[in-house]
């Protein structure tokens, strides 16, 4: 059986790669940009844009100067690219009043989930892996891998049928000293691993443990 722990005791020293989000981001503004442009898109495809549409806005002020159509123009390939650029200008719209640096940071009221939720386009998610990632918060943002993987290993039964059900339950099932990283582990662990179609079971590290594999 995989339980929670052996999972974390076992994995991440097995994913060779660093244990971070694959969104690209050069500060915490365009982080919480790349979350939301990453809603039902690969973090694949929010890369192959956000290089160049950071260097031309990488804060508030400068998304606000490119414009919405600008901002369209950019992220056109992703996904609901026109409700995510409306969000994105109603987000730089809130945050403009702040520092205009390269180096831009969220004021510490926001470093917490509920005062994040108020801004435009943030939503439970999107504010949980802002928070894990950029202040190590012990949110555990519940993605179609972490739902996946949570279901598959036993460790949420059905009736946990939503991501904030999830998050609840893998909260008091997984130890705390690993909760800053569930999210990454799980994440990588899941997209490259423990797929959802043909999981690469025959080199996995839980091989042994596991009740689901497949041949
Ligand atoms: S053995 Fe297969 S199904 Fe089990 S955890 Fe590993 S990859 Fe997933």
């Amino acid at each position: 059986m995989i339980t929670p722990q052996r999972f974390f005791e076992i994995v991440p020293q097995n994913l060779n790669m660093d244990i971070r989000s694959e969104l690209y981001y050069t500060n915490e503004f365009n982080f919480a940009v790349a979350v939301i442009l990453s809603a039902q898109a690969t973090d694949k495809k929010v890369n192959e844009v956000t290089p160049a549409l950071f260097r031309i806005a990488p804060t508030p002020q400068k998304m606000l100067e490119l414009g919405l159509d600008g901002v369209k123009e950019h992220i056109r390939v992703i996904s609901f690219f026109n409700n995510k650029a409306k969000n994105i200008i109603a987000l730089s719209e809130k945050l403009s009043k702040y520092e205009n640096s390269e180096k831009w940071a969220f004021p510490t009221k926001y470093h917490s989930r509920a005062e994040l939720i108020k801004l435009p386009g943030i939503g439970q998610k999107t504010a949980n892996v802002i928070t894990n990632v950029l202040w190590n918060a012990p949110n555990i943002g519940v993605d179609t891998h972490v739902y996946r993987l949570s279901h598959r290993y036993g460790w949420v039964d059905d009736s946990a049928n939503t991501p904030d059900k999830v998050e609840s339950e893998l909260l008091k099932k997984i130890p705390k000293k690993y909760h800053d990283i569930v999210n990454h582990v799980m994440v990588l662990f899941g997209r490259y691993t423990c797929t959802a179609l043909r999981p690469k079971c025959n080199t996995c590290p839980l091989f042994k443990y596991c009740n689901f594999k497949h041949d």
